[in-house]
C-alpha cells in the first residue's frame, strides 16, 4: 500500500477522526488519508437504512444527537438537517413499564402514590435517612442515599449488574456524582436545546464528509499493521484505544463492550417506543433497540416488518475495538501515565472516546476535534 503524499493521516472514521479530516482537508486544503479498521465510516455512530424496510438501523446501538453548543450544530447541519424526534426512556420491573429517568410519574406509578412534586422530594429523603448513609463508600451507598433502597433495588441495580458485571457495592463511589432524578413529569431523556436524527440517517452525514476534495479513507486497514511504511513526517491523529497505542506498556486500561441481537419482528410496532430498558436481573439483555421510532416524519404504517435489536454487555477482549471505558481507580491512575506520555509525542494526537478514555457523547467528541484544529 502506498501512503506517500499524505501529511495527514487520521486513524479512526470515527466522528472525532472524520471531523478532524473533514477540517483539515475543507479549510487547510490539504490531502488527508483516513484509516479505518472496519468496512464503514463512522465508529460507533455508524447506521444504514434497511433495503427492505427503509428502517434506519444504528449497527452499534441507539444514536441520538443533542447539544446545547451553537458551534457543533452548525458544524453538523452542514452534513444533514434533523427531524423533530425527542428521546425518552421505558423501562420494564417485574412485567410493569415506567418511565426513565427516574420522575414524578415513576415515584408515583411505584408507591402507588400521588404525590405533589414536593410530598415526593421529601418521601424520598425519608427513604434515603431510613437508609443509615451517612459517608457514601461505594457507588451502591451514593445512590441509595440519595434515594433509598427500594426505587434503587428496582431500578438502578439489576440494570448496573447487567451493564458492568460487577456488584455496585464494589463499584467505587466516585463514579457517580448524583442520580439524575425529576421531581415533575417532564418525561423527555435530555434537555438540551438542539436534538434529533439526521434526516437521511447518520450513514448520510458520513458520506457527505468523506465527499470533501482532499479526503481519502481506506477500509479494513488496522493501523498497527502498517504504521512503519507511513510517511515519517506525517501528523497522526490517533482515535483508536490509547492503552494499545502504547502497546499497554503501563498496563491494560478496563473496557467493555456490547454485543447486539438482532430481530426482523413480523408486526408493525413490536414494543410502541425507540428503548426499552430491562431492570430485572434475571432478564439477560439491558435494554431492546426498536429503530422505526427515530423517524416519526416517516410513514411505517403499512409496514408489517419491524427491526430490533437486543442489547447485552459483555468483555472487551484485548484487541477488540471497545465500546466504553470503565474508569476504576486503577484505571484513572493507568491513564495519566498514558496522557502524559502522550505529551510528549510530536505531531502525534490521541483523541476521541478510546484515545482520551472518556465517556463522551457525540457532540462532545465533535467539539473537541474542532478545538484540536484551532490549534494546528
Ligand atoms: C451503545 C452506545 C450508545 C451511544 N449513544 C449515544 C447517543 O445516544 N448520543 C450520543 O451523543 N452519543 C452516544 N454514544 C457515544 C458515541 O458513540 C461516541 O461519542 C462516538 O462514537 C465517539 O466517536 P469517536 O470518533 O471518539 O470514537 P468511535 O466512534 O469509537 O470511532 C473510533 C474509530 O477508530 C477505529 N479504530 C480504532 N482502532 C483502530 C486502528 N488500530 N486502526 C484503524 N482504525 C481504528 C474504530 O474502528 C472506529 O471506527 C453511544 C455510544 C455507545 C457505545
Amino acid at each position: 500500500m502506498d501512503f506517500s503524499g499524505f501529511r495527514y493521516i487520521v486513524v479512526g472514521a470515527g466522528f472525532w477522526g472524520l471531523t478532524l479530516a473533514e477540517r483539515i482537508a475543507k479549510l487547510k486544503k490539504e490531502k488527508v488519508l483516513i484509516l479505518e479498521a472496519k468496512n464503514h465510516p463512522g465508529g460507533n455512530c455508524y447506521s444504514y437504512f434497511d433495503k427492505e424496510t427503509n428502517i434506519e438501523v444504528h449497527q452499534y446501538g441507539s444514536h441520538i444527537f443533542h447539544t446545547n453548543n451553537d458551534r457543533v450544530w452548525e458544524y453538523i447541519n452542514q452534513f444533514s438537517g434533523f427531524n423533530n424526534y425527542r428521546h425518552k426512556v421505558l423501562t420494564k420491573y417485574k412485567n410493569e413499564v415506567y418511565t426513565m429517568p427516574i420522575n414524578l410519574m415513576t415515584i408515583n406509578q411505584f408507591y402507588k402514590k400521588n404525590f405533589t412534586p414536593k410530598e415526593a422530594c421529601g418521601y424520598l429523603e425519608k427513604e434515603a435517612m431510613d437508609a443509615h448513609i451517612d459517608t457514601p463508600q461505594s457507588f451502591e451507598e451514593v445512590i441509595v442515599s440519595q434515594i433509598g433502597y427500594p426505587l434503587y433495588n428496582a431500578f438502578i441495580k439489576g440494570y448496573t449488574v447487567k451493564q458492568w458485571n460487577q456488584d455496585p457495592k464494589d463499584l467505587p463511589a466516585y463514579i457517580i456524582k448524583r442520580l439524575p432524578v425529576r421531581y415533575n413529569y417532564n418525561l423527555n431523556y435530555f434537555d438540551d436545546c438542539y436534538q434529533g436524527i439526521p434526516k437521511f440517517g447518520y450513514g448520510e452525514i458520513f458520506n457527505r464528509m468523506l465527499q470533501t476534495p482532499g479526503l481519502e479513507i481506506r477500509y479494513n486497514v488496522d493501523y498497527f499493521a502498517i504504521r512503519d511504511q507511513l510517511p515519517k513526517d506525517a501528523m497522526i491523529f490517533y482515535s483508536g484505544p490509547i492503552d494499545k497505542y502504547f502497546d499497554y506498556c503501563f498496563g491494560e486500561l478496563s473496557w467493555r463492550s456490547l454485543t447486539f441481537i438482532s430481530e426482523t419482528v413480523p408486526v408493525n410496532d413490536f414494543q410502541g417506543t425507540s428503548v426499552m430498558n430491562f431492570a430485572d436481573m434475571d432478564t439477560l439483555y439491558t435494554r431492546c433497540h426498536e429503530f422505526r421510532h427515530y423517524h416519526p416524519e416517516l410513514d411505517y404504517s403499512s409496514l408489517m416488518k419491524t427491526i430490533i435489536f437486543y442489547e447485552k454487555s459483555k468483555e472487551t477482549k484485548r484487541g477488540e475495538v471497545p465500546y466504553y471505558p470503565i474508569g476504576l481507580k486503577k484505571d484513572k491512575e493507568i491513564y495519566e501515565e498514558y496522557k502524559l506520555r502522550a505529551q510528549t509525542l510530536k505531531n502525534v494526537y490521541l483523541g476521541g472516546r478510546l484515545g482520551e478514555y472518556a465517556y463522551m457523547d457525540m457532540h462532545q467528541v465533535i467539539l473537541k476535534a474542532l478545538d484540536l484544529f484551532d490549534q494546528i
